[in-house]
């Protein structure tokens, strides 16, 4: 059983020795479990958190032990009855090829409906995370304005799709100028704009002649500032993730924007909410129903990126909080 273990505790951007691969037997299920062999895994921001001794909405990770995460594979033995030998599961894996599950949070996935790699991406968490930050925060109306950040990736491709769905225009907002094309030509979106350009606030601001209606935020920092001017009234500000400070030890240097936030929100009547997509499993059959059915009539596209082999889990990790990952980012730990 290959394992990637939390070594130690990243300060700034996780590295290499942060993390530690070893090797031990494959572990034997007692009463009521069932093992697991893993055959993708999930690689996700909220994993940097973990990383930390910080407080957060989740424990941290604990140090010596396989790293946090969640991934899909199939039942190989089983005492549980629920879980039968060739099931596919979703569950909790950890980074390993092999776990032990008592059937606690699993979910059974069926190869015939969909790959088995979307229970972690457009069909899982990453997806129900869009669904519901979009339609119960942002609740877009035909006509409105959504921008969306890290529109190539995992939540933000479908919410801006779901945007378009509803009726509105999207507005994407990428990291290269391959991504933002593949946000246009294969997403659907209205366009989408590269926040590395020295001139991306007019650009964006060019690109929202009716102003910002609904801003999806998963990035902050910069992008956001560009955005801030741009509220309509009356504005909703889904607050999902915060991703160009995951890596911060300290608060940047520069002009405190607090003041301008603060005002923007009172005479714009701006409605931000923060959401953890944990406390709202209770959608996930509606969502399921809506993307799937939008999969199938070809409304919804998704894009994966695969990293084959679960020693490269660390390397893509640290890239994909630095803009590497085109797409949902997994590993392929075993054949399927
Ligand atoms: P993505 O597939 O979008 O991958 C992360 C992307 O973030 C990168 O590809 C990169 O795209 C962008 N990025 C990385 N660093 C920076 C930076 N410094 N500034 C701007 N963009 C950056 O990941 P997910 O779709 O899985 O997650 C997107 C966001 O949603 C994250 O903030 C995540 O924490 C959050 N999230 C929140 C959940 C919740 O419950 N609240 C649940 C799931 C996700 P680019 O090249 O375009 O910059």
């Amino acid at each position: 059983n290959k394992q990637i273990l939390l070594k130690s505790r990243p300060n700034g951007e996780p590295t290499a020795a942060n993390f530690d691969l070893v090797e031990t037997p494959v572990p034997t299920p007692g009463a009521g479990q069932f093992l697991v062999k893993v055959i993708y895994m999930s690689l996700d921001p909220y994993m940097r958190g973990r990383m930390g001794a910080e407080k957060s909405y989740a424990a941290t990770a604990d140090l010596g032990a396989p790293m946090v995460g969640g991934g899909v594979g199939v039942v190989e033995e089983s005492n549980n009855d629920q879980f039968k030998v060739g099931d596919y599961v979703m569950c909790g894996t950890g980074w390993q090829s092999y776990c032990l599950s008592d059937g606690t949070g699993v979910m059974k996935l069926d190869p015939k409906q969909a790959p088995i790699s979307t229970g972690v991406g457009v069909l899982g968490m990453p997806g129900l995370t869009a669904y519901y930050g979009l339609l119960e925060i942002g609740k877009p109306k035909a006509g409105e304005t959504v921008v969306v950040a890290a529109a190539s990736g995992a939540v933000g491709s479908v919410v801006g799709q779901i945007a378009k769905i509803k009726g509105c225009r999207a507005v994407g907002i990428a990291g290269s100028p391959d991504k933002c094309a593949f946000v246009v030509e294969e997403l659907g979106f209205d366009v989408c704009l590269n926040y590395k350009d020295a001139d991306f606030p007019e650009q964006l601001a060019k690109a929202c002649p009716d102003g910002i209606d609904v801003y999806f935020e998963n990035v902050g920092g910069k992008v956001f500032e560009a955005v801030l001017p741009l509220f309509n009234d009356d504005a909703r500000m889904p607050l999902c993730g915060l991703i160009s400070q995951y890596n911060m030890t300290e608060l940047p240097k520069g002009t405190n924007m607090l003041p301008a936030l603060m005002r923007a929100m009172l005479t714009h009547r701006i409605l931000i909410q923060g959401f953890i997509i944990s406390y709202h499993f209770n959608h996930l059959p509606a969502f399921l129903k809506d993307v799937s059915g939008w999969i199938k009539s070809g409304q919804l596209k998704y894009r994966e990126d695969i990293v084959e082999g679960i020693e490269n889990a660390p390397e893509a990790f640290m890239g994909l909080l630095k803009g590497k990952n085109f797409g949902k980012l997994l590993v392929r730990v075993a054949d399927d």
